[in-house]
């Protein structure tokens, strides 16, 4: 199955940045990464991104790239925000459009589930709002908005590498659920017949491969080794 991930917005989209300057495509685009990552762990899945990191793509652009290519389902990852000041509105909320066949409802119930149980996020529930990504779209289509940019407690969640790829464990746990979709390990034929031995003791080492003062630099090497099939994270010390 074709699966379309849009990490809503551009690095240079305007607004959409918490008041300490946080952009939210920073926080959507890694989720949209890791995403990406564990959708490709499962069997016949093949993921698209809608965004692009080099411009901010018009969003006819990227619901006429979804219905071209005929997507299964269509995913918009978000942070939200409630004005441009800190303000108390907190949590997580997930929208359909008014008009949609039952099984997006199904979907997008199984995605906000497991956001709202992974993150331990206020439950703001399953909204209706007639918004381009959700109208346009040809196929199942469903708007994550994960947090608050203006909300102090959860901007520094979604500045955290662990509540990020947290978001994107649950988006792909409701996919997969939804699309009954079974891990390649299942399927009896590779890794599992030569699986990796087990550390004989607690604890792992790990090795560290670079350390940089500037964030994008860290997120840009851990998006090249997760593409190499390595589980590479950030750690901020
Ligand atoms: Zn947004």
């Amino acid at each position: 199955m074709k699966i379309m991930l849009d990490a809503g917005h551009g690095y240079t989209t305007a607004g959409k940045r918490s008041p300490d300057g946080m952009r939210e495509y920073e926080f959507n685009r890694v989720v949209a990464n890791y995403a990406k990552g564990l959708l490709e762990d499962y069997q016949n899945v093949t993921v698209y991104f809608a965004h692009s990191d080099k411009r901010d793509v018009p969003l006819k652009g990227r619901t006429d790239e979804a219905n071209r290519l005929k997507v299964d389902c269509y995913v918009s990852i978000h942070a939200n925000a409630y004005g441009s000041n800190w303000n108390d509105a907190n949590g997580i909320e997930t929208y359909v459009h008014p008009v949609r066949p039952k099984k997006t409802t199904e979907l997008a119930k199984k995605i906000h589930r497991n956001l709202v149980i992974a993150t331990g996020l206020k439950d703001r529930g399953l909204k209706e709002a007639d918004f381009h990504v959700l109208r346009e779209t040809e196929m199942s289509a469903v708007l994550a908005e994960c947090g608050f940019m203006t909300n102090r407690e959860d901007v520094k969640q979604l500045r955290s590498d662990t509540f990020r790829k947290t978001c994107a464990e649950a988006i792909v746990k409701g996919i997969a659920d939804h699309f009954n979709l079974r891990k390649k390990t299942d399927a009896g034929t590779s890794p599992s017949k030569n699986p990796a031995p087990l550390p004989s003791k607690k604890g792992q080492y790990k090795v560290q491969v670079g350390a940089f003062d500037d964030k994008k630099n860290a997120d840009e090497l851990v998006d090249q080794l997760i593409k190499r099939g390595f589980p590479a994270y950030i750690l901020f010390e």
